[in-house]
């Protein structure tokens, strides 16, 4: 065994380089992390040959005095710490003092400084982190950081990098990120000598996205601007239909820090849950501030990595605030058409109240669960007859000529089967012998149903008619609206189960309905027959792959049962060890879907005109897939297509 020795100062900085200098983007970073450190409101980088032969950062920041050139190029050289206690709350972006030892111990650097103010600057030359003498200078005030020949004296680490313009991409996009966290400041990257980005430094996070995203970026981008329990949360997400492939446009910074984080992640996409398509990814820029002794920022050389003190509280914060951006701005754009105040705006999307139900404005009806639960069973049997003709007892479709208390005109019209003779029954209440009177919603007289009026009010926009037995037509103004009326539905059923506000109508069938699965999908249901009866199914085992089912949802077609359950048990076997939330909300989408009118079916223009209001409330933005559920054609584009514009 040879002998213990400490290792030379030149061997160690070798060694503590290869931490943080690991290629040309982390000399970038370190270098203009250090420009903002100082105070500089400009700063230039430039790079040749992949950032190996040459990478130059010059800013106009505080400049370092001349008797402290070199001091700053000795590892552990830092004026931003001083104490250990300062560890626990560091505000500059740099603290470990090592970036200028590292970087200059692998490379040959001059540094050109002169402080504000000050006559004159100096300059100093290092090979290989190795100083010479510090030189009397004309410069500029501000700093100019000259590295060359990154690697020259670790030539296996100069093997590992890849080739010139996959250098100078990563280092520009460190540019980017860095151009990102500070609006305010103006990032200018020439390499090679063409510029590649240059942003104004107005202070604007946008103009600073727009100059380093592009403009189809910035163009499809949501303002972000809340946050809670001590965490603010700010910048621009992009709109769930302009979702990009990867992750690679998502940039997170913390403290003004760009960061990569799971949990941050997590946030955003859970956020997009319901809005956005499989394998489609928000993107996004974010800054997130909060107390600094909050974060701790020193767990990794790069400084990438922070622990976060409070996670529930982040996750909490990031998520909400862009869930409600995403819906203002859906509400927004649905509204964008329809005059400011129009003198028919369709009532908020509301959560059903208790002791309420009577119709409001004719259009909707809503019934709650505990008014609901407060009745007779009778009175309760009566009351689903009365409302049957919706989807599960949440939107009733009145128009002009109302259709009859216990139409299912969603369900029947057009059908290509006509609805079996059931009884509908809450899926909680076990059953009793359903009485056929319909009893008037509580709260209204008990008039006969059939000379109950309601009128309805012009709308801001018109039903112009359907196409293909699939897409609404309505006009607005100088827009045409283009619907889809399974998607539409299908989201209104969906929010509708999710938020579970209402007891999901089942509605016994008078005869049971034998449905034979295989093997593997017979157990995932039996496995789960609790689930399946929240969901408004009653079913029991019957024996080798047979499932009896007695009682169905409400507002699902008889002839959709057994798809509907080979559908849900597909959804159990491949959610496997998934989030259980995930899987129900699988599940629910299958249901949601199953139970919304269909793409090739015939409806009732009431139908869609009551789906034309939902949409247009802003409500109903995209199918639960992330689809769009609209698509609104101005005057000016079909003029365009006739040549008239
Ligand atoms: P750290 O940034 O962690 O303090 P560095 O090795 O990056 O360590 O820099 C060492 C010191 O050199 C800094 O603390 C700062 O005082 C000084 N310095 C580095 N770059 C600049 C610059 N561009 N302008 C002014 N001072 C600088
Ligand atoms: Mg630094």
């Amino acid at each position: 065994m040879p002998y213990i020795q400490q290792l030379s100062p030149h061997v160690a900085d070798l060694i503590a380089a290869g931490e943080v200098v690991e290629r040309p983007a982390s000399v970038v970073k370190e270098l203009v992390e250090n420009a903002i450190d100082a105070g500089a409101t400009a700063v230039v980088v430039e790079i040749q040959g992949g950032g190996i032969s040459l990478i130059r950062i010059t800013d106009n920041g505080c400049g370092i005095a001349p008797g402290e050139l070199s001091t700053a190029f000795l590892r552990h050289a830092t004026s931003k710490l001083r104490r250990s206690e300062d560890l626990a709350a560091i505000g500059t972006l740099g603290f470990r003092g090592e970036a200028l030892a590292a970087i200059s111990a692998v490379s040959r650097l001059d540094v050109f400084s002169r402080q504000r103010g000050a006559q004159t600057g100096a300059s100093l030359h290092l090979e290989g982190g190795v100083p010479e003498a510090v030189e009397e200078a004309g410069c500029p005030e501000g700093t100019t950081m000259a590295v060359r020949e990154l690697f020259y004296n670790t030539p296996a680490r100069r093997k590992f990098m890849k080739t010139d313009s996959a250098e100078a991409a990563a280092a520009a996009a460190v540019v980017s990120q860095i151009a990102l966290s500070h609006p305010e400041i103006s990032v200018r990257l020439i390499r090679d000598g063409r510029e590649e980005l240059h942003t104004p430094g107005d202070g604007r996070l946008l103009s600073a996205i727009y100059a380093a995203r592009g403009r189809d970026f910035a163009l499809g981008l949501v303002e972000v601007d809340g946050g809670g329990e001590g965490v603010a949360v700010k910048g621009y997400v992009t709109e769930p239909l302009a979702g990009r492939g990867s992750r690679a446009m998502q940039t997170f910074f913390c403290c003004g820090r760009i960061i990569r984080s799971s949990l941050l992640t997590a946030a955003l996409e859970e956020a997009y849950a319901n809005r956005q398509m499989k394998g489609r990814f928000p993107g996004c820029v974010l800054h997130i501030d909060l107390p600094l002794h909050q974060v701790d920022v020193n767990v990794h050389p790069a400084k990438t990595v922070v622990k976060f003190v409070n996670e529930r509280a982040l996750f909490s914060a990031v998520h909400h605030t862009v869930a409600d951006a995403l819906d203002a701005a859906g509400r927004a754009s649905a509204s964008q058409a329809v005059p400011p105040t129009p003198p028919t705006a369709p009532p908020p999307p509301s959560e059903p109240q208790a002791g309420k139900t009577a119709p409001r404005d004719g259009f909707y009806q809503t019934m709650d669960a505990q008014t609901f639960r407060g009745k007779t069973a009778p009175q309760r049997a009566g009351e689903i007859r009365a409302a049957g003709s919706e989807l599960g007892g949440r939107l009733t479709f009145r128009d002009a000529a109302p259709p009859r208390y216990g139409d299912r005109s969603l369900q029947s019209a057009g059908r290509p089967t006509p609805p079996a003779r059931r009884e509908a029954l809450p899926a909680s209440v076990p059953t009793p012998a359903a009485e056929r009177e319909p009893a008037a919603p509580a709260g209204q007289t008990a008039l006969p149903p059939e000379q109950t009026t309601f009128t309805p009010k012009p709308a801001p926009w018109r039903f112009a008619g359907e196409i293909l037995r699939t897409y609404i037509v309505a006009e607005d103004g100088d827009e045409v609206w283009l619907i889809d009326k399974h998607a539409a539905h299908e989201r209104i059923n969906f929010d509708r189960l999710k938020a579970g506000a209402e007891p999901i109508m089942r509605q016994q069938l008078l005869a049971p309905l034998a449905v034979e699965l295989p093997r593997e999908q017979y157990a995932a249901l039996l496995e789960n027959l609790p689930l399946l009866e929240e969901f408004g199914f009653e079913a029991e085992d019957f024996g080798s792959g047979c499932l009896m089912v007695r009682g169905v949802p409400a507002d699902l077609d008889e002839g959709l049962v057994r798809e509907t359950l080979e559908d849900l048990s597909e959804k159990l076997l491949t959610g496997g060890n998934a989030d259980p939330a995930a899987v129900r909300d699988a599940m629910l989408h299958t249901m949601a879907c199953k139970a919304a009118i269909k793409g090739g079916w015939t409806s009732d223009p009431a139908e869609l005109r009551a789906l034309i209001e939902r949409v247009q409330s802003g409500e109903v933005q995209y199918c639960p897939h992330g689809r769009p559920v609209k698509v609104k054609i101005s005057k000016y584009e079909i003029e365009k297509m006739f040549k008239r514009a």
